[in-house]
């Protein structure tokens, strides 16, 4: 349903103050005063939206890289290596 939260057992419901609720139980949880509107609630997301990375050739391995960061595949960066890549190796089993 949309609209009003529900609210859960032992809560504070909306025909319900804090005063009559304390009484008798000792833990509370923690309930918003107001519903948030809608356009509240779009305001807050307006800021959510992610973005795509902006990824440049690197100019050593040739692989896309973040621009302005050292490359993730060859750790190049302003024509030297600037972050050594670790080589994964295989785990040695005994033989
Ligand atoms: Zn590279």
């Amino acid at each position: 349903m949309r609209g009003w939260p529900t609210w859960p057992t032992g809560a504070i419901g909306p025909n319900q103050t804090r005063d009559q609720h304390s009484q008798g139980e000792a833990t509370q949880m923690g309930v918003p005063k107001r519903r948030v509107s809608h356009a509240r609630q779009g305001e807050r997301r307006s800021h959510h939206a992610l973005t795509v990375p902006h990824l440049e050739e690197c100019p050593h391995c040739h692989q896309q890289k973040r621009a302005h960061h050292a490359c993730a595949n060859c750790g190049w960066y302003a024509g030297r290596e600037a972050v050594r890549i670790k080589v994964k190796t295989k785990p040695e089993t005994p033989a």
